[in-house]
């Protein structure tokens, strides 16, 4: 194979360019991001970097040792359509580049509120661009309103608390991060903002803005209005798939894949946010959103390239969240219905391990200070094991 090109210059894309070469691949490289960045990680952009704690050379994926990757890099250019018959991504510019393999891993793109429309002072936060932005304004604010409770507006509210702003954070659903941790844990996360003194609007909408060009208030649909600096919005993502529309790939919430991230179009595969990938022994394909399975996702396909192996990645998901002091850790798919076991410390703590079942089966794990404990729970879940069996390994 003489040439592969990775769309998306990210963590998943860099993690599969330092697989192929760790893994020996001697040909071309090429990495195709429409930021004009090398790869950082995004963690870091709702805390450490928009509290002011760490710049940009903190949060460079490979600030040293990018020259051995031999990549060429072409950042700051837009990919601008899948010619897959041609075997060419096709730029913005009108280039076409050609490849012999290319791996899709252009990301997710943050939603937006339709009702913004184009006022000042709403803000996403996904990339670099985004974060030095609010950055900048957060420090000429002083009161702002998180729409969100999901990871970006629990982590964003808190990193705003503590810069010093009074903050409002607004939630349709009846606790934060409820759909990754079920209600009792998310309950624990709202007593938690609230002692912080952290306003929480749960089960409300927000109805529209208010201000001339720039907001000014927040009007919710329960008829109250929030006076306000600025906005930030925090309501999740979609597959950034809209530049292949016309390439034949089947792109319905992602790019469809089998368990090695192998699409139905020869040479092509696609892997991290993007991509919707089949589970190893059936199942319905899905999309994982989360930086460990970018990572994972990144060095499988990577190995999938280049030697060619049917071996499916089965996934169980893994994501973490800093607030305030809490580490939150979450392995598999907790639902609200679960049976839930405490462990390792107490829910008053708020230091525990709490497992989670179904049908007798270990379906997900979540842990408040507790991650290392997280970490066996979560091989259990992928060993299929039973909820009475890890019960007793955490007795
Ligand atoms: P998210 O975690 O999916 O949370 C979005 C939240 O906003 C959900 O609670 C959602 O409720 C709510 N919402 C949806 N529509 C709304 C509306 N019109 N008004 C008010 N609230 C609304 O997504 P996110 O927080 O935006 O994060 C974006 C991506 O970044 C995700 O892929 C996430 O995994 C990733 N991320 C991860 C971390 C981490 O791992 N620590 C940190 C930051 C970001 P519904 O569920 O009912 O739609």
């Amino acid at each position: 194979m003489k040439r592969i090109v990775v769309v998306g210059a990210s963590l998943c894309g860099l993690r599969a360019l330092e697989t192929l070469r760790s893994e020996g691949y001697a040909g071309e490289l090429v990495a195709i991001g429409e930021e004009p960045v090398l790869p950082y990680d995004r963690p870091p952009l709702s805390k450490q970097f928009l509290k002011g704690e760490w710049e940009e050379d903190k949060i460079a994926l490979r600030a040293q040792g990018v020259e051995d990757l031999s990549v060429e890099w072409r950042l700051g250019e837009r990919a601008e359509r899948l010619d897959a018959a041609g075997r060419a991504v096709v730029l913005a510019s009108g280039e076409r580049v050609p490849y012999d393999a290319v791996l899709l891993a252009t990301g997710s793109v943050a939603r937006q509120l339709p009702i913004a429309g184009d006022r000042s002072g709403i803000h996403l936060l996904r990339h670099l661009a985004h974060a030095r932005v609010l950055r900048e304004e957060l420090a000429r604010a002083a009161r702002v309103t998180v729409v969100g409770a999901g990871f970006i507006g629990t982590e964003v509210a808190a990193s705003c608390h503590e810069r010093g702003l009074e903050v409002t954070l607004v939630e349709p659903l009846a606790a934060p991060l409820i759909r990754a941790l079920g209600p009792t844990l998310g309950d624990l996360v709202a007593d938690r903002f609230r002692e912080e003194g952290v306003d929480l609007r749960l089960g409300v909408g927000v109805a529209g803005f208010e201000g001339p060009g720039r907001v000014e208030a927040v009007r919710l649909a329960d008829g109250k209005t929030l006076p306000t600096d600025l906005v930030i919005v925090g309501i999740g993502v979609r597959p950034a798939t809209d530049w292949l529309a016309d390439s034949g790939l089947d792109v319905t919430d992602g790019v469809l894949c089998d368990a090695t991230g192998a699409t139905a179009l020869p040479g092509v595969f696609a892997a991290g946010d993007v991509a919707r990938w089949a589970a190893p022994g059936g199942g319905p394909a899905r999309r994982h959103e989360h930086w460990t399975h970018a990572v994972e996702q990144g060095v499988h396909v990577a190995r999938r390239i280049l030697h060619g192996s049917s071996e499916g990645l089965g996934l169980v998901p893994y994501v973490w969240s800093d607030l305030f002091e809490m580490r939150i850790a979450i392995a598999g798919e907790p639902a609200a219905d679960d049976t839930m076991h405490v462990a390792h410390g107490s829910l008053e703590e708020r230091c525990f391990l709490a497992l989670f079942g179904r049908d007798d089966r270990l379906v997900g794990a979540g842990a408040f200070r507790r991650s290392r404990q997280l970490h066996p729970a979560r091989r259990l879940i992928a060993e299929g094991a039973s909820f009475a069996d890890a019960v007793a390994a955490n007795g």
